[in-house]
Protein backbone atom coordinates (compact mmCIF):
# COMPACT_ATOMS: atom_id res chain seq x y z
CA UNK A 1 0.00 0.00 0.00
CA UNK A 2 1.11 3.44 -0.78
CA UNK A 3 2.58 6.03 1.84
CA UNK A 4 3.42 3.19 4.35
CA UNK A 5 6.67 2.04 5.24
CA UNK A 6 5.24 -1.93 5.11
CA UNK A 7 8.73 -3.07 5.87
CA UNK A 8 9.09 -1.61 9.00
CA UNK A 9 5.65 -2.98 9.73
CA UNK A 10 7.23 -6.74 9.02
CA UNK A 11 10.06 -6.03 11.07
CA UNK A 12 8.32 -5.00 13.89
CA UNK A 13 6.08 -7.97 14.04
CA UNK A 14 9.10 -10.41 13.59
CA UNK A 15 10.53 -8.34 16.25
CA UNK A 16 7.95 -9.19 18.55
CA UNK A 17 7.53 -12.88 17.59
CA UNK A 18 11.71 -13.73 17.10
CA UNK A 19 13.27 -15.72 19.29
CA UNK A 20 16.77 -14.05 21.11
CA UNK A 21 19.87 -16.14 19.14
CA UNK A 22 21.74 -16.14 22.65
CA UNK A 23 22.05 -13.96 25.84
CA UNK A 24 21.68 -10.39 24.04
CA UNK A 25 20.08 -7.51 25.52
CA UNK A 26 19.09 -4.16 24.81
CA UNK A 27 15.60 -2.33 22.83
CA UNK A 28 16.85 -4.77 19.87
CA UNK A 29 16.31 -8.00 20.79
CA UNK A 30 13.55 -9.77 19.79
CA UNK A 31 10.84 -9.92 22.49
CA UNK A 32 9.89 -13.74 22.25
CA UNK A 33 6.04 -13.60 21.45
CA UNK A 34 5.66 -15.95 18.87
CA UNK A 35 2.24 -16.99 20.50
CA UNK A 36 1.09 -13.54 18.54
CA UNK A 37 2.09 -14.64 15.28
CA UNK A 38 -1.47 -15.43 13.92
CA UNK A 39 -3.04 -12.71 15.62
CA UNK A 40 0.15 -9.95 14.01
CA UNK A 41 -0.58 -11.33 10.29
CA UNK A 42 -4.32 -10.94 10.35
CA UNK A 43 -4.10 -7.41 10.97
CA UNK A 44 -4.54 -5.40 7.96
CA UNK A 45 -2.95 -1.97 7.78
CA UNK A 46 -4.45 1.14 6.06
CA UNK A 47 -2.29 4.53 5.87
CA UNK A 48 -4.23 7.44 7.66
CA UNK A 49 -3.22 10.92 8.66
CA UNK A 50 -5.68 11.82 11.35
CA UNK A 51 -4.43 9.39 13.66
CA UNK A 52 -1.43 10.54 15.95
CA UNK A 53 0.06 6.90 15.79
CA UNK A 54 -2.21 3.66 15.70
CA UNK A 55 -6.03 3.33 15.78
CA UNK A 56 -7.84 -0.21 14.89
CA UNK A 57 -11.45 -1.05 14.18
CA UNK A 58 -13.55 -3.69 15.04
CA UNK A 59 -12.22 -5.54 11.79
CA UNK A 60 -8.44 -6.49 12.49
CA UNK A 61 -7.70 -2.67 10.40
CA UNK A 62 -4.94 -0.55 11.45
CA UNK A 63 -4.58 2.96 10.78
CA UNK A 64 -1.42 3.57 11.00
CA UNK A 65 0.10 7.44 10.67
CA UNK A 66 2.82 7.11 7.50
CA UNK A 67 4.79 9.95 8.90
CA UNK A 68 5.02 8.56 12.78
CA UNK A 69 5.91 5.30 10.94
CA UNK A 70 8.30 6.89 9.06
CA UNK A 71 10.04 8.28 12.44
CA UNK A 72 9.30 5.56 14.51
CA UNK A 73 11.65 2.84 15.89
CA UNK A 74 10.99 -1.21 15.18
CA UNK A 75 10.33 -1.91 18.93
CA UNK A 76 7.87 1.59 18.73
CA UNK A 77 6.03 0.30 16.17
CA UNK A 78 5.96 -3.27 17.90
CA UNK A 79 4.78 -1.89 21.35
CA UNK A 80 2.15 0.05 18.98
CA UNK A 81 0.85 -3.51 17.45
CA UNK A 82 0.62 -5.48 20.83
CA UNK A 83 -1.19 -2.96 22.03
CA UNK A 84 -3.95 -2.57 19.40
CA UNK A 85 -4.07 -6.78 19.20
CA UNK A 86 -4.79 -7.20 22.60
CA UNK A 87 -8.10 -4.83 22.36
CA UNK A 88 -8.78 -7.29 19.46
CA UNK A 89 -7.84 -9.92 21.20
CA UNK A 90 -9.75 -9.35 24.60
CA UNK A 91 -12.75 -8.22 22.80
CA UNK A 92 -12.86 -5.01 24.17
CA UNK A 93 -15.48 -3.51 21.53
CA UNK A 94 -17.85 -6.49 22.42
CA UNK A 95 -17.20 -5.52 26.32
CA UNK A 96 -17.85 -1.92 25.83
CA UNK A 97 -20.87 -2.32 24.14
CA UNK A 98 -22.20 -4.82 26.93
CA UNK A 99 -21.12 -1.66 29.37
CA UNK A 100 -23.51 0.61 27.03
CA UNK A 101 -19.84 2.56 26.19
CA UNK A 102 -21.30 5.55 23.77
CA UNK A 103 -19.48 8.35 22.20
CA UNK A 104 -19.03 10.77 25.49
CA UNK A 105 -17.79 7.31 27.15
CA UNK A 106 -15.82 5.41 25.35
CA UNK A 107 -12.56 7.84 25.90
CA UNK A 108 -12.56 6.88 29.54
CA UNK A 109 -13.45 3.40 28.66
CA UNK A 110 -10.42 3.34 26.16
CA UNK A 111 -8.35 4.17 29.13
CA UNK A 112 -9.52 1.55 31.57
CA UNK A 113 -8.75 -1.17 28.62
CA UNK A 114 -5.88 0.48 28.08
CA UNK A 115 -4.73 -0.11 32.28
CA UNK A 116 -5.14 -3.95 31.33
CA UNK A 117 -3.21 -4.04 28.52
CA UNK A 118 -0.06 -2.04 30.06
CA UNK A 119 -0.03 -4.75 32.82
CA UNK A 120 -0.45 -7.42 30.08
CA UNK A 121 2.75 -5.89 28.25
CA UNK A 122 4.99 -4.47 30.92
CA UNK A 123 6.59 -7.48 31.91
CA UNK A 124 8.13 -7.79 27.95
CA UNK A 125 8.79 -4.16 28.03
CA UNK A 126 6.11 -3.57 25.50
CA UNK A 127 4.16 -0.87 27.19
CA UNK A 128 4.06 2.12 24.79
CA UNK A 129 4.78 5.26 26.82
CA UNK A 130 1.77 6.98 26.01
CA UNK A 131 -0.27 3.78 27.59
CA UNK A 132 -1.70 4.74 30.98
CA UNK A 133 -1.26 2.41 34.11
CA UNK A 134 -3.45 1.66 36.81
CA UNK A 135 -1.28 2.80 39.47
CA UNK A 136 -0.49 6.12 37.55
CA UNK A 137 -4.36 6.52 38.47
CA UNK A 138 -4.11 4.96 41.99
CA UNK A 139 -6.10 2.34 40.83
CA UNK A 140 -5.40 -1.44 42.18
CA UNK A 141 -3.15 -3.50 39.80
CA UNK A 142 -4.35 -6.69 37.81
CA UNK A 143 -8.20 -5.75 37.30
CA UNK A 144 -10.48 -6.52 34.82
CA UNK A 145 -11.65 -3.34 32.31
CA UNK A 146 -15.02 -3.41 33.22
CA UNK A 147 -14.13 -2.90 37.31
CA UNK A 148 -12.21 -0.23 36.30
CA UNK A 149 -14.96 1.39 34.03
CA UNK A 150 -17.00 1.13 37.18
CA UNK A 151 -14.51 3.32 38.91
CA UNK A 152 -14.04 5.85 36.80
CA UNK A 153 -17.96 6.58 35.67
CA UNK A 154 -19.55 6.14 39.19
CA UNK A 155 -16.74 6.89 41.73
CA UNK A 156 -14.12 9.37 39.66
CA UNK A 157 -16.34 11.57 38.20
CA UNK A 158 -13.45 14.26 37.65
CA UNK A 159 -11.71 12.06 35.60
CA UNK A 160 -14.75 11.28 33.60
CA UNK A 161 -15.50 14.71 33.06
CA UNK A 162 -12.22 15.21 31.50
CA UNK A 163 -13.38 12.78 28.57
CA UNK A 164 -15.45 14.36 26.30
CA UNK A 165 -17.11 13.51 22.87
CA UNK A 166 -14.74 11.39 20.05
CA UNK A 167 -12.57 13.70 17.98
CA UNK A 168 -11.31 11.81 15.04
CA UNK A 169 -8.79 9.90 15.83
CA UNK A 170 -8.90 10.07 20.04
CA UNK A 171 -8.66 7.05 21.65
CA UNK A 172 -7.73 3.65 20.79
CA UNK A 173 -10.43 3.53 17.52
CA UNK A 174 -13.85 1.09 17.25
CA UNK A 175 -11.34 -1.77 17.60
CA UNK A 176 -11.09 -0.67 21.53
CA UNK A 177 -14.44 0.55 22.10
CA UNK A 178 -17.46 -0.43 19.25
CA UNK A 179 -17.39 3.50 18.21
CA UNK A 180 -17.06 3.82 14.67
CA UNK A 181 -14.37 6.83 14.11
CA UNK A 182 -14.70 9.03 11.07
CA UNK A 183 -11.48 8.27 9.35
CA UNK A 184 -12.58 4.07 10.25
CA UNK A 185 -13.40 2.18 6.47
CA UNK A 186 -16.97 0.37 6.37
CA UNK A 187 -16.32 -3.34 7.19
CA UNK A 188 -16.94 -4.46 3.53
CA UNK A 189 -14.35 -2.40 1.58
CA UNK A 190 -11.72 -4.31 -0.66
CA UNK A 191 -9.36 -3.53 2.20
CA UNK A 192 -10.37 -6.91 3.59
CA UNK A 193 -12.00 -7.86 6.86
CA UNK A 194 -11.25 -10.13 9.59
CA UNK A 195 -15.25 -11.57 10.22
CA UNK A 196 -16.34 -12.16 13.75
CA UNK A 197 -16.17 -15.74 13.53
CA UNK A 198 -12.61 -15.64 11.62
CA UNK A 199 -11.75 -13.70 15.38
CA UNK A 200 -12.74 -15.84 17.22
CA UNK A 201 -10.65 -18.68 15.29
CA UNK A 202 -7.75 -16.37 15.83
CA UNK A 203 -8.47 -15.75 19.42
CA UNK A 204 -8.26 -19.36 20.08
CA UNK A 205 -5.25 -20.19 18.11
CA UNK A 206 -3.51 -17.23 20.17
CA UNK A 207 -5.28 -18.52 23.49
CA UNK A 208 -3.50 -22.12 22.67
CA UNK A 209 0.02 -20.51 21.66
CA UNK A 210 0.18 -18.82 24.80
CA UNK A 211 -0.45 -22.42 27.10
CA UNK A 212 2.03 -24.15 24.38
CA UNK A 213 4.50 -21.53 25.32
CA UNK A 214 3.69 -20.71 29.33
CA UNK A 215 4.13 -24.66 29.60
CA UNK A 216 7.52 -24.74 27.34
CA UNK A 217 8.71 -21.30 29.41
CA UNK A 218 7.34 -22.26 32.50
CA UNK A 219 6.19 -18.84 33.15
CA UNK A 220 3.24 -16.87 32.61
CA UNK A 221 4.90 -13.28 33.12
CA UNK A 222 1.93 -11.38 31.60
CA UNK A 223 -1.07 -13.39 33.81
CA UNK A 224 -2.16 -13.96 30.39
CA UNK A 225 -2.81 -18.09 31.85
CA UNK A 226 -6.40 -16.48 32.86
CA UNK A 227 -7.46 -14.86 29.68
CA UNK A 228 -6.42 -18.37 28.02
CA UNK A 229 -8.90 -20.27 30.20
CA UNK A 230 -11.64 -17.77 29.43
CA UNK A 231 -11.68 -18.58 25.55
CA UNK A 232 -10.51 -21.55 25.69
CA UNK A 233 -13.33 -22.96 28.38
CA UNK A 234 -15.36 -19.96 28.91
CA UNK A 235 -17.09 -20.10 32.51
CA UNK A 236 -20.79 -20.45 31.93
CA UNK A 237 -22.90 -21.72 35.73
CA UNK A 238 -24.03 -24.49 35.16
CA UNK A 239 -26.65 -24.10 38.22
CA UNK A 240 -29.15 -22.77 35.89
CA UNK A 241 -28.86 -24.83 32.99
CA UNK A 242 -29.29 -28.08 35.02
CA UNK A 243 -32.62 -26.44 37.07
CA UNK A 244 -33.63 -25.47 33.34
CA UNK A 245 -32.83 -28.59 32.06
CA UNK A 246 -34.89 -30.19 34.90
CA UNK A 247 -37.67 -28.06 34.68
CA UNK A 248 -38.28 -28.67 31.07
CA UNK A 249 -38.15 -32.67 31.57
CA UNK A 250 -41.07 -32.41 34.21
CA UNK A 251 -42.71 -29.36 32.00
CA UNK A 252 -42.24 -32.00 28.84
CA UNK A 253 -43.58 -35.01 30.99
CA UNK A 254 -46.37 -33.11 32.07
CA UNK A 255 -47.51 -31.31 28.46
CA UNK A 256 -47.44 -34.74 26.63
CA UNK A 257 -51.14 -35.03 27.40
CA UNK A 258 -50.58 -38.59 29.47
CA UNK A 259 -52.25 -36.12 32.00
CA UNK A 260 -55.64 -34.57 32.07
CA UNK A 261 -56.49 -30.95 33.82
CA UNK A 262 -59.80 -29.51 34.51
CA UNK A 263 -58.43 -26.49 35.69
CA UNK A 264 -54.82 -24.39 35.31
CA UNK A 265 -52.72 -24.26 37.91
CA UNK A 266 -52.27 -20.89 39.79
CA UNK A 267 -48.94 -21.04 38.58
CA UNK A 268 -49.07 -21.57 35.21
CA UNK A 269 -49.04 -18.26 34.96
CA UNK A 270 -46.00 -17.18 36.46
CA UNK A 271 -43.43 -20.38 35.12
CA UNK A 272 -43.19 -19.73 31.11
CA UNK A 273 -42.83 -23.30 29.26
CA UNK A 274 -43.76 -25.02 31.71
CA UNK A 275 -47.12 -26.49 31.97
CA UNK A 276 -48.48 -27.54 35.90
CA UNK A 277 -50.89 -29.90 36.66
CA UNK A 278 -53.72 -28.81 38.50
CA UNK A 279 -54.19 -30.30 42.25
CA UNK A 280 -55.83 -33.58 42.41
CA UNK A 281 -54.20 -35.26 39.36
CA UNK A 282 -51.32 -37.20 38.72
CA UNK A 283 -48.50 -35.42 38.69
CA UNK A 284 -45.07 -36.05 36.15
CA UNK A 285 -42.96 -38.72 38.97
CA UNK A 286 -39.51 -38.26 39.15
CA UNK A 287 -36.39 -40.70 39.65
CA UNK A 288 -33.29 -39.76 40.13
CA UNK A 289 -29.92 -42.56 40.09
CA UNK A 290 -27.00 -40.99 41.89
CA UNK A 291 -23.34 -42.34 41.04
CA UNK A 292 -22.03 -43.10 44.81
CA UNK A 293 -18.79 -44.71 43.58
CA UNK A 294 -15.59 -43.34 45.03
CA UNK A 295 -14.52 -41.32 42.11
CA UNK A 296 -17.46 -38.87 42.67
CA UNK A 297 -16.78 -35.69 44.73
CA UNK A 298 -19.17 -35.48 47.40
CA UNK A 299 -18.96 -31.41 47.37
CA UNK A 300 -19.95 -31.71 43.65
CA UNK A 301 -22.69 -34.46 44.06
CA UNK A 302 -24.27 -32.47 46.98
CA UNK A 303 -24.49 -28.95 44.88
CA UNK A 304 -25.78 -30.91 41.79
CA UNK A 305 -28.78 -32.39 44.07
CA UNK A 306 -29.39 -29.28 46.06
CA UNK A 307 -29.66 -27.63 42.65
CA UNK A 308 -32.43 -30.31 41.42
CA UNK A 309 -34.39 -30.54 44.79
CA UNK A 310 -34.64 -26.59 44.30
CA UNK A 311 -35.77 -26.86 41.08
CA UNK A 312 -37.87 -29.49 41.39
CA UNK A 313 -39.68 -27.46 44.76
CA UNK A 314 -40.08 -24.51 42.70
CA UNK A 315 -42.21 -26.04 40.16
CA UNK A 316 -44.41 -26.90 43.28
CA UNK A 317 -46.03 -29.90 42.22
CA UNK A 318 -48.29 -31.25 45.03
CA UNK A 319 -47.81 -34.09 47.04
CA UNK A 320 -44.86 -35.07 44.86
CA UNK A 321 -42.23 -37.72 46.12
CA UNK A 322 -39.25 -38.57 44.62
CA UNK A 323 -37.12 -42.13 44.04
CA UNK A 324 -33.77 -42.13 44.80
CA UNK A 325 -31.09 -44.86 43.56
CA UNK A 326 -28.10 -44.49 45.20
CA UNK A 327 -25.67 -46.60 42.84
CA UNK A 328 -22.29 -48.10 41.98
CA UNK A 329 -21.98 -51.32 41.18
CA UNK A 330 -24.64 -52.41 42.98
CA UNK A 331 -28.05 -50.48 44.00
CA UNK A 332 -27.72 -49.11 47.83
CA UNK A 333 -30.95 -47.71 48.62
CA UNK A 334 -33.96 -46.90 46.71
CA UNK A 335 -36.34 -44.58 48.87
CA UNK A 336 -38.94 -42.38 47.76
CA UNK A 337 -38.76 -39.35 49.74
CA UNK A 338 -39.57 -35.58 49.68
CA UNK A 339 -35.88 -34.43 49.15
CA UNK A 340 -33.54 -35.95 47.54
CA UNK A 341 -30.97 -34.69 49.93
CA UNK A 342 -32.44 -36.47 52.98
CA UNK A 343 -30.92 -39.78 51.68
CA UNK A 344 -28.05 -41.16 53.10
CA UNK A 345 -25.64 -42.16 50.57
CA UNK A 346 -23.85 -45.30 50.46
CA UNK A 347 -21.69 -47.10 48.25
CA UNK A 348 -18.22 -46.27 46.67
CA UNK A 349 -16.86 -49.10 44.76
CA UNK A 350 -17.11 -49.36 41.02
CA UNK A 351 -19.58 -47.35 38.68
CA UNK A 352 -21.69 -49.67 37.04
CA UNK A 353 -25.12 -47.37 36.32
CA UNK A 354 -27.04 -49.53 34.06
CA UNK A 355 -28.00 -51.21 37.36
CA UNK A 356 -29.46 -48.10 38.88
CA UNK A 357 -30.96 -47.99 35.33
CA UNK A 358 -32.44 -51.04 35.25
CA UNK A 359 -34.17 -50.56 38.62
CA UNK A 360 -35.73 -47.63 37.61
CA UNK A 361 -37.12 -49.22 34.82
CA UNK A 362 -38.65 -51.81 37.22
CA UNK A 363 -41.09 -48.84 38.99
CA UNK A 364 -44.75 -49.22 39.15
CA UNK A 365 -45.56 -46.72 37.97
CA UNK A 366 -42.85 -45.78 35.95
CA UNK A 367 -41.30 -42.40 36.37
CA UNK A 368 -41.73 -39.42 33.48
CA UNK A 369 -38.17 -37.85 34.29
CA UNK A 370 -35.19 -39.40 35.26
CA UNK A 371 -31.90 -37.58 36.97
CA UNK A 372 -28.87 -39.37 37.21
CA UNK A 373 -25.99 -37.51 38.71
CA UNK A 374 -22.86 -39.31 37.51
CA UNK A 375 -19.14 -38.45 36.70
CA UNK A 376 -19.93 -40.68 34.02
CA UNK A 377 -17.16 -43.24 34.09
CA UNK A 378 -19.99 -46.21 33.83
CA UNK A 379 -21.34 -48.11 30.97
CA UNK A 380 -24.67 -47.36 29.89
CA UNK A 381 -27.21 -48.99 28.76
CA UNK A 382 -28.22 -49.12 24.69
CA UNK A 383 -31.76 -47.34 25.17
CA UNK A 384 -33.46 -45.11 28.00
CA UNK A 385 -36.14 -46.22 30.57
CA UNK A 386 -39.24 -46.41 28.35
CA UNK A 387 -41.39 -43.47 28.10
CA UNK A 388 -38.61 -41.03 30.58
CA UNK A 389 -37.16 -38.31 29.66
CA UNK A 390 -33.64 -38.63 31.20
CA UNK A 391 -31.38 -35.78 32.23
CA UNK A 392 -27.55 -36.65 33.22
CA UNK A 393 -25.81 -34.23 35.94
CA UNK A 394 -22.09 -34.63 34.45
CA UNK A 395 -20.20 -33.96 37.42
CA UNK A 396 -16.50 -33.00 36.66
CA UNK A 397 -13.47 -31.00 36.77
CA UNK A 398 -12.31 -28.53 34.28
CA UNK A 399 -9.27 -30.66 33.64
CA UNK A 400 -10.83 -34.18 33.59
CA UNK A 401 -11.68 -35.57 30.06
CA UNK A 402 -14.91 -35.60 29.18
CA UNK A 403 -16.47 -38.96 29.47
CA UNK A 404 -18.77 -40.63 26.54
CA UNK A 405 -22.36 -40.06 27.22
CA UNK A 406 -25.59 -41.50 25.43
CA UNK A 407 -27.43 -39.69 22.57
CA UNK A 408 -30.38 -40.39 24.37
CA UNK A 409 -29.84 -38.22 27.36
CA UNK A 410 -29.83 -34.53 27.91
CA UNK A 411 -26.52 -33.88 29.14
CA UNK A 412 -25.44 -30.81 31.48
CA UNK A 413 -21.89 -30.53 32.10
CA UNK A 414 -21.64 -29.48 36.20
CA UNK A 415 -17.78 -28.55 36.36
CA UNK A 416 -16.20 -27.04 38.98
CA UNK A 417 -12.99 -25.92 39.09
ZN1 LIG B 1 -5.54 1.35 23.72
Amino acid sequence: MSGLDLDKIAAAKLWLIGTPAGQESGPEVPRDLPYLATGLYALIAVPEEHVPRMTCDEWWRIYVNPAWLTAATVPEVGAELAHLLWHLLAEHATRARDQDVDRSTAKAWDYCADFTIAHTLEPDLLRPPELPTAQSRGYPVGRSAEEYYAFFVKADTQASQGTGPLGPGEGCGSGADGIRREHEQPPDTDLGAVSTVEAAVIRERVAIDYRDHARQRGTDPAGLLRWVDQILTPHVPWEPLLSGAVRRGIGWAAGRGDYTYTRPSRRAGTLRGVILPGQHRAVPRVSMVIDTSGSVDDDMLARAVAEVDAAIAALGLPGSYVTVHAVDAAVHTTRAVRSARRVELVGAGGTDLRIGLRAVEEERPRPDVVIVFTDGFTPWPATPPPGAAVIIALLRRRDWPLPETPSWATVVECVVD
